[in-house]
């Protein structure tokens, strides 16, 4: 399955993935998890945010559609030349353990949705987590209607262009009463994780910060040094500070992304745009950081706060339950893809930098678990990011393990 979307969004310089919210790429593997829920008999709901949900009712009479389920599921799309696994992994393994779960002969007695979240990276419009945050509220609808891409078009516009209502967006409590819990399979993107699958403990509390440095834009051959204002000075600055505090705050921070105005390679700039990520193991520490590069130096910036993800603790005991669930659906399997064996894995406990759907859920209140796949180049975000095929197998094992136990009660 993997394989059958190798292609959608590739860039063929890099490898990489370019599968920005509702570009045709994203278009097109929307239309390919319709496809895959049609084959299952799922029944398929998008919901007024643009979330895709596919649905194995249970059979049994009393059961109704408005029934709270076991969600699992992902995102498809992704970071500006990111990785094949950051996402896809998670739909293509819901819907393998769905298959798992059928060839066993389960039959759900609460309803088992496969969801795929809209825009979760964020790459064209600054905001990550984009579905999920409207579909709890977290996320005004006027602002993300307002949002902007590179291109000056508004998601508002590009909704519409895609043939959606973008004045349906927003909280959407009945659409979120049917997550009675949610499990969200992923790549691990670090290298934490030293056994096939993992269970996630907590997200570290994250952020995305937008820093303007404002100069005067002027000729680059006529103007003496004396006489320039320019921003880029200040935001070179930045980013070495940035480094610094990082260190200071045993934290981490990234400009990762920067706009310069005019942009031409002869004039000096007249604004720099850049966006900060910053994340570490308790909310204190990322403030604190934040704040001090802010007020630092000469030239200061404007600066916004453009999301923020308060630390996600996942539930103990929903954590402790999926990770034996998927200990025994480990060591009891006799499924041995290729050359590695899945049986009588570990199944570790981690944590993790990286911010997901299921951490904006969990927030909601929607009992939530991660598990993870290892990954054994540690990279993410990049067109490395690598799960070894017997990993990713032994991960659709735990995660139908998972939804089996869970779909019980
Ligand atoms: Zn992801």
């Amino acid at each position: 399955m993997l394989e059958a979307l190798s292609e959608i969004g590739r860039s063929a310089r890099t490898g990489g993935y370019c599968r920005d919210a509702w570009s045709p790429a994203d278009l097109e593997l929307r239309e390919w998890f319709r496809q895959e829920a049609a084959r299952r008999g799922l029944d398929l709901d998008e919901d007024r945010n643009g979330n895709l949900w596919a649905w194995w009712r249970p059979a049994s009479a009393g059961a109704s559609a408005g029934d709270s389920g076991v969600v699992t599921g992902s995102h498809l799309d992704s970071v500006r030349d990111g990785g094949a696994f950051d996402g896809p992994l998670g739909v293509v393994s819901a819907f393998l353990a769905v298959d798992l779960l059928r060839a066993r002969g389960f039959e759900p007695v609460r309803p088992l949705g496969v969801v795929c979240f809209t825009d979760e990276e964020g790459a064209r419009f600054g905001v990550p987590c984009v579905g999920s945050r409207l579909l709890t509220g977290v996320l005004d609808p006027d602002r993300a209607r307002r949002l902007t891409d590179d291109e000056g078009d508004t998601l508002a516009e590009v909704l519409a262009r895609a043939g959606r209502r973008p004045g349906d967006l927003g909280a959407d409590p009945e659409t979120l009463a049917r997550v009675g819990v949610f499990v969200e399979l992923h790549v691990e993107q670090g290298r934490a994780l030293r056994e096939p699958v993992g269970v996630a403990e907590a997200i570290w509390p994250h952020g995305r910060w937008r820093f303007d440095f404002h100069g005067e834009a002027n000729h680059a051959g006529t103007t003496a040094l004396a006489d320039r204002d320019d921003p880029m000075l200040a935001y070179a600055r930045a980013v070495l500070d940035a480094r610094a505090a990082a260190e200071r705050h045993d934290a981490l921070a990234t400009f990762g992304k920067v706009r310069v105005e005019p942009g031409s390679a002869n004039a000096i700039p007249s604004r720099v745009s850049a966006w900060l990520d910053a994340r570490g193991a308790d909310e204190e520490r990322v403030r604190r950081l934040v704040a001090e590069l802010a007020a630092s130096g000469p030239g200061a910036a404007d600066v916004a706060c453009e999301s923020w993800t308060p630390e996600v603790v996942f539930g103990a005991s929903l954590r402790d339950r999926v990770a034996a669930a998927a200990s025994a659906g480990l060591a009891s399997t006799d499924y041995t893809p290729g050359s590695g064996s899945c049986g009588a894995a570990g199944v570790a406990a981690v944590p993790t930098g990286a911010g997901h759907d299921a951490g904006v859920l969990a927030v909601a209140g929607v009992p939530t678990a991660m598990l993870f796949v290892r990954n054994p180049t540690g990279v993410s975000h990049s067109p490395r990011e690598f799960a070894e095929p017997a990993d990713c197998h032994a991960g659709v094992v735990a995660l139908a393990a998972v939804l089996e136990d869970l779909c019980r009660s």
